[in-house]
């Protein structure tokens, strides 16, 4: 079933009545409709402010579409919303400097738009920094968090990008991300941003004769993935399970792909993707997974063993295969999903806990040894995302998911879908090793 007080919400009588018995109300998210095109900020009111990096920021977003705001405006709250804040906090090196988040935010913070967006820009602190720069940095993320927070209830985001030296370039395709209707359910977090390995064209997002594998492609969020790589232009073969066959007949028909049914427990599961494919793989998307939920104590052998094998025994194999031999192009992208529960723990889910978090460790260790190279591995963490997974659980605890978050709602397949296309596509080039957590700013862990 359906979220009911999300569809109540949106008419405004329903919504009143919600308000008056103390219901929820949580605000239906501005998504974008098909491929995303050379301007993805297109028609977007963005402000840009701070310290050495909004200059050039300033010089290059009207190329993404985006129309900029006069940051030295004096600022009227009745004037029109603006979509986007953004604040280079990268100059702010003492604790007291931190009053320049206060100083432009204040006054800005009202005149967000409904389904705005806050991208903070901080300095990483290293090990040979200072002791203050580590605390700015920690400061950093505290303020954006709290800010996802407040700015939830408006189906607006705040999220902060860490840069180091010469990330000019890389950083500019997870900010174009971050600003666009592609991250409505990305709130609340921080990536850092590492120096490109790989020359970017365009904005990064075209996908044009790239040969993508996604697992568990038949439906939920495997789906929406498959029909988002294919819409920016990949060559999508869509893996599930041979009892699946229909739905991937259909789906490959739907997205001028190729049916691929095969159990990525098998152990010639990698052999068998490289030989469906015949040719070089650029993106490689692990997203088939189970649950098989019992506390500890009541949990047969058997759902330990089918939720790890499934969801970790058969991503590490096949992508250490895949690694090993040819199949994987220079410029491979892989993206595994991993879930809160592989942050937080839950309850009833220790076996499917262990698999997720071990995903996360897959990924950090592949994205040091990849580093040196032009491969990339990362990650993306759902949290309680609407579909039939989720269907499954029992009304209370599911309620309890879509509601403990900043944004007070589920997301939907197409939200992963979103996040994974982007750490699939060039346009996230400074990015490896890291895991993206696309939970609407879930309380789970945060
Ligand atoms: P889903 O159950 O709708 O789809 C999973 C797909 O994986 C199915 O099509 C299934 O047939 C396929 N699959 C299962 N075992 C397989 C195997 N051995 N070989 C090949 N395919 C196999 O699930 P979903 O909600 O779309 O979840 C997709 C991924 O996202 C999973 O890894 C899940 O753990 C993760 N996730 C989902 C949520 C959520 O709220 N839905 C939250 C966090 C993480």
């Amino acid at each position: 079933m359906g979220d009911l007080l999300l569809s109540l919400s949106g008419n405004s009588v329903s919504r009143g009545m919600l308000g008056m018995v103390g219901l929820p109300t949580p605000q239906a998210l501005l998504r974008e409709e098909g491929p995303t095109t050379s301007t993805p900020l297109h028609d977007l009111a963005i402000e840009v402010s701070g310290g050495p990096l909004a200059t050039p920021l300033l010089d290059w977003l009207p190329q993404t579409g985006a129309s900029l705001v006069d940051h030295q405006r004096s600022v009227d709250p009745q004037a029109e919303p603006v979509h986007g804040l953004v604040f280079d906090a990268t100059g702010v090196r003492s604790c007291e400097e931190l009053k320049a988040l206060y100083s432009f935010f204040h006054p800005r913070i009202r005149q967000l738009a409904r389904c705005g967006r806050v991208v903070v820009m901080g300095r990483r602190s290293t090990d040979a920094d200072a002791i203050e720069s580590a605390a700015v940095c920690q400061a950093l993320l505290g303020f954006t968090k709290s800010l996802a927070k407040e700015l939830g209830r408006r189906g607006a985001t705040a999220n902060l990008l860490t840069v180091g030296e010469g990330c000019e370039q890389s950083l500019r395709g997870p900010l174009c991300y971050l600003l666009s209707r592609r991250s409505v359910f990305v709130t609340g977090q921080a990536l850092d941003v590492q120096p490109a390995r790989v020359p970017l064209a365009g904005m990064g997002t075209d996908l044009t004769d790239r040969v993508a594998v996604v697992t568990g492609a038949s439906r939920g969020i495997g789906r929406a993935t498959a029909v988002r790589l294919a819409e920016q232009g990949a060559r999508v073969y869509c893996l599930d399970l041979p009892d699946q066959a229909e739905a991937l007949e259909s789906l490959a028909e739907e997205v001028s792909g190729v049916s691929l049914p095969l159990d990525i427990t098998s152990e010639s599961a990698a052999s068998a993707i490289h030989q469906a494919v015949g040719g070089t793989l650029d993106i490689l998307v692990h997203n088939a997974g189970i649950t098989r939920d019992k506390t500890l104590a009541r949990m047969t052998e058997a759902f330990w063993e089918q939720a790890i094998h499934v969801n970790l025994v058969a991503v590490h194999r096949v992508t250490a295969e895949l690694l090993q031999g040819e199949t994987l192009s220079p410029q491979a992208r892989i993206v595994l999903v991993s879930s809160i529960a592989g942050i937080a723990g839950n309850l009833g889910q220790t076996n499917y806990a262990a698999s997720k978090a071990g995903v996360i460790g897959l990924t950090q260790a592949w994205g040091q040894q990849l580093q040196s190279g032009t491969r990339a591995i990362n990650a993306v963490a759902p949290g309680f995302v609407e579909t039939r997974l989720t269907a499954a659980i029992p009304f209370t605890i599911r309620e309890g998911g879509r509601r403990l978050s900043n944004l007070g709602q589920g997301g939907q397949p197409r939200d992963i879908a979103d996040a994974i296309t982007f750490l699939a596509s060039p346009q996230s080039t400074g990015l490896n090793g890291s895991v993206l957590r696309v939970c609407g700013g879930s309380y789970v862990g945060a």
